[in-house]
């Protein structure tokens, strides 16, 4: 089967925070793949031969530099791409060999899991692809998903397509294990600690099992409620969605009233930050209302006001051969030392991390480069000294 379910494990964060969303999915265009989906989708075609013993180390290694043609994209097979994969490959086998993993039998990569439950009474087939399970002796079912992505972290700790995935393969296995763990590999978000786990026992996968049932059950229903959150950003009916739009006029009102009648100077420091706050939310719907538009435009729907134009990417040779001949060295630029990223990761590959740090470390600076605004929640130490300029200050809002 090569279609999605309408309640997939990968969009259970979406529809279990907002039931809605599957009904207004229905009526939404099918987003056009992107680059990074098709870079994803190699990674995890590559990771899947490995694991299926139909691709060697060696071989994967022969492929850097070679491009797959995925959804219409030329993907680049790097060097950072075969060691992600080889690190997913080396986690699932090391799993498998601590806890004694007959490979053959009990071992399911990529396996389509589908869960049964009260759903299929009402027409809802709800399934998804696993990209690993493994059925280990001492009664653990362990669940493994790779992300190529490096844009958004995700933790295995109450992560619901883990948990989809184990419910499914419980389906098939059985519920005879003790524990339950799930296991995120997502080496190019957090390369110093890619492997993220979450081991929880066997009753309580049971439990979330009957949450997963309702919450399917949720988005059958005629009033099912649209909820704004944070999984609106993948959503794909995000540009048609009413709470959303109602959402964004709010905050566009408010924003332009807020402008229109006050200079930037007097906003004060809460207003600023509601302002801040809300770009984010405005910028998100716009972007979907752009990509809805282009993508009607693309299907022939004149938008007024807008034409289509081709995309130029930026200019290039035809043959660099041909300007080699033609100019000689004058060709060719200048050679460059090395960045201290290049090179460190150079070595890291060599197994030659502590003879870089004996060569270099007091070689590298971290110059500063100004300062910048970032949410309170994300890393970096706020500078002592505008925090404590901040501190003797009293705010009126
Ligand atoms: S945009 Fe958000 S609120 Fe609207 S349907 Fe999608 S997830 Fe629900």
């Amino acid at each position: 089967m090569t279609t999605h379910s309408s309640v997939s494990p990968s969009s259970a964060h979406r529809w279990f925070n907002c039931p809605g969303s599957v009904r207004l999915c229905e009526d939404a265009p099918i987003p056009p793949g992107t680059f990074a989906q098709a870079e994803g989708s190699v990674a995890h075609s590559l990771g899947e031969a490995a694991l299926k013993g139909r691709i060697t180390g060696q071989a994967l290694d022969k492929l850097v530099g070679t491009t797959k043609e995925h959804d219409g994209f030329d993907i680049p097979i790097t060097q950072e791409m075969v060691d992600c994969v080889r690190l997913y490959v080396r986690t699932v086998w090391a799993e498998a060999k601590k806890l004694l993993v007959d490979i053959k039998e009990n071992m399911f990569v990529e396996q389509q899991f589908f869960v049964r439950g009260p759903h299929e009474a009402v027409g809802v087939s709800a399934y998804g692809t696993c990209d690993c399970a493994l059925s280990a002796m001492f009664r653990r079912l362990v669940v493994i998903d790779y992300k190529h992505g490096r844009g958004v972290g995700v933790d295995a700790e109450d992560n619901e397509q883990g948990l989809y995935y184990a419910v499914g393969a419980t389906e098939v296995l059985g519920t005879d294990y003790d524990e339950v763990e799930i296991v995120i590999i997502q080496p190019r978000f957090d390369p110093e600690s890619p492997v993220k786990r979450w081991l929880i026992p066997m009753t309580q996968l049971l439990e979330w099992r009957g949450k997963l049932h309702n919450a399917i059950i949720a988005t059958t229903k005629e009033d099912a409620p649209l909820v704004l959150g944070d999984h609106c950003r993948w959503c794909p009916a995000a540009a048609l969605c009413p709470a959303r739009k109602k959402e964004a006029m709010d905050l566009v009102s408010i924003t332009v009233d807020v402008v229109e009648n006050r200079k930037i100077v007097e906003f004060t420091p809460v207003q600023i930050s509601e302002l801040l706050m809300n770009q984010s939310r405005i910028d998100d719907f716009f972007t979907a209302v752009g990509e809805l538009a282009l993508k009607s435009a693309e299907n022939g729907i004149v938008i007024p006001g807008f034409k289509l134009v081709e995309k130029r990417g930026h200019r290039r040779w035809v043959s660099e051969q041909a300007v080699v001949d033609a100019v000689g060295p004058a060709a060719f630029g200048e050679p460059e030392v090395k960045s201290v990223a290049v090179l460190e990761k150079e070595y890291k590959q060599a197994g030659k991390r502590e003879e870089f740090d004996a060569l270099f470390a007091n070689n590298i600076e971290i110059p500063a480069n100004g300062n910048k605004l970032v949410r309170e929640t994300q890393g970096g130490e706020a500078q002592e000294s505008i925090r404590a300029f901040r501190e003797s200050l009293v705010f009126v809002d």
